[in-house]
């Protein structure tokens, strides 16, 4: 069985996860610009990390045979420092038209303030322009008001519901999420909010058309393997395999493929790599010796 965890932040996480996530299954994984826990200071950090998701990680991904893509954006918590934010946006165009990026995100609502309100607007003219999905973020606090706000904003600006998934929903979001006809990611967290059991419920409740099952593993307490995981207990549970089979994998590669970035046959191959490889002068070896490694993609399920 394979799966794509569509949200995942890798500059965090170690090649040991990389290792355990191909073990697992994942084949590809989308990493969404955010916050990094320390706030930027100035615009050349940003360029930077965008550089890093469209390139360096990119690499990295695929030498322990994962196909990696991103989305670009200016997260939420940090359009609150309006100055900084002007010139991201200033930066955003540049990076959305780059290879692999296959929506404009994590964007969305933190604390809901006017300055989060008015960088949302502006990416979602972004995202009309460059003819790419919208990945949003939804406010931890105050999650219900926040989730209902992003979608009558974006229905505002016109963007087809069938373009925008709305993440980190919860028992209390999701109907009106799939109501509306948006896609419903779910972030699965290994201590708090949504739990791997309470996605097997949602499952159980509402079935998968437009459900989504996530990570959202970054540099806080997260688990890489969310993705993997919930599909067993759904298994262990009684779920029907194409049920995990849309919401573990299909629905993600539907919503983000209309970027015409995120492509199966990207990945349905042998996938033969050279650890030595380079990408701008570097490998991932540390002085041990370099093996070849194929990673049997053929896959017929
Ligand atoms: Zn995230």
């Amino acid at each position: 069985m394979h799966y794509i965890d569509p949200h995942i932040h890798m500059v965090s996480r170690t090649t040991d996860d990389y290792e355990a996530m191909r073990e697992a299954g994942i084949v590809a994984v989308i990493e969404p610009a955010f916050w990094l826990g320390q706030p930027r200071t100035t615009v050349g950090s940003f360029k930077d990390y965008f550089s890093m998701l469209v390139g360096w990680e990119r690499f990295r991904a695929s030498q322990f045979g994962i196909k990696h893509y991103c989305t670009i954006g200016l997260n939420s918590k940090e359009a609150n420092n309006e100055e900084l934010a002007e010139q991201v946006m200033e930066i955003l165009p540049q990076f959305l038209a780059k290879e692999g990026v296959v929506a404009v995100g994590e964007i969305g609502y933190d604390d809901q303030s006017q300055a989060e309100d008015k960088y949302f607007r502006l990416q979602l003219e972004l995202a009309k322009e460059f003819e790419l999905p919208v990945m949003v973020h939804t406010p931890h606090r105050d999650k219900k008001n926040g989730t209902l706000r992003s979608m009558d904003v974006i229905q505002e600006h016109g963007i087809p519901e069938h373009m925008v998934v709305i993440d980190h929903n919860n028992e209390e979001t999701v109907k009106h999420v799939l109501d509306r006809g948006f896609w419903a990611a779910f972030t699965i967290y290994p201590k708090t909010k949504m739990s791997k059991m309470r996605m097997v419920n949602i499952v159980n409740t509402y079935g998968s058309e437009k459900i989504i099952v996530d990570s959202s593993a970054d540099w806080g307490v997260s688990d890489p393997l969310s993705v993997p995981r919930t599909a067993a207990l759904m298994r262990e549970n009684g779920i029907a395999e194409h049920h995990i089979h849309l919401t573990c994998y299909q629905n993600a590669l539907t919503v983000y493929g209309q970027s015409g970035q995120f492509n199966e046959s990207d990945w349905k191959q042998d996938h033969v790599v050279k650890q030595d490889d380079l990408h701008q002068g570097n490998s991932v070896l540390r002085g041990q010796e370099a093996k070849e490694i194929n990673f049997k993609n053929s896959i017929g399920d």
